[in-house]
Formats: structure tokens, C-alpha cells, sequence
């Protein structure tokens, strides 16, 4: 099985855990279903993920992107030169994090800054 760096484990449950929180914040409890989290992460998400289809889209999309990352130690995004999100969803994940970010500042997550990936 494919292992993941703790890098990318840190990095999927950032990605996780915004776009949980936008989700729920902002988006119809009816149309969510279980998100399939990386086999690596399950014992931290024991509960589930319940996200909607777009929400999980986004989040299957950073997942992979990350996955793929050839960049070790990984720049914030908004440094990187590759931009490897597609333009969509690129404007989508800024959206999310900053607004995610600021729930999470609010909440006193100081732990999460939102500029973590953009
Ligand atoms: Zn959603």
C-alpha cells in the first residue's frame, strides 16, 4: 500500500478539516455523503466525513494534487511556481480557506493559519 510522507498526512487533514468547515457552514446537510478519506488518515476521521458532491470534488482534486506534489519541503501555494490547480478549482480552494481560516481564527484555532495553503 502507498504510505504517505508526514508531510502530505499534515497536509491532507489541513485540506480536510477547511473544507469540512465551509461545507457545513455553508452548504444543504441533505445533499452530503461520505467522503472517502485517505486509508491513512481513517483512525483521525473515525466519525466520517460527510461533505456535498462539489465540496467533495474539490477536496478529491487538492488531495490528488497534493499527493503528487514533487516539491519537498512543499511551498505555501501562494509561493509555488508550478500552480497546479486548475483555475476552477484554484479560485474554489482560495475561497474556502479564507473562509475557513477566518472560522477557524475566530474559534481560537490559532494552530491553522489560513494562509497555510494560499
Ligand atoms: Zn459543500
Amino acid at each position: 500500500m502507498e504510505t504517505f510522507t508526514p508531510g502530505q498526512q499534515k497536509d491532507f487533514k489541513v485540506l480536510i478539516d477547511f473544507v469540512r468547515v465551509y461545507c457545513h457552514a455553508n452548504h444543504d446537510p441533505a445533499a452530503r455523503e461520505p467522503f472517502a478519506v485517505p486509508p491513512e488518515l481513517e483512525r483521525r476521521y473515525r466519525k466520517g466525513v460527510r461533505l456535498c458532491p462539489d465540496c467533495a470534488a474539490l477536496l478529491y482534486h487538492g488531495i490528488a494534487k497534493r499527493r503528487k506534489c514533487p516539491l519537498d519541503p512543499k511551498p505555501s501555494c501562494k509561493h509555488c511556481r508550478i500552480h497546479c490547480y486548475s483555475r476552477e478549482y484554484r479560485a474554489k480552494i482560495r475561497e474556502v480557506m479564507a473562509f475557513s481560516g477566518r472560522r477557524m481564527i475566530m474559534r481560537g484555532r490559532l494552530d491553522y493559519l489560513w494562509h497555510y495553503f494560499f
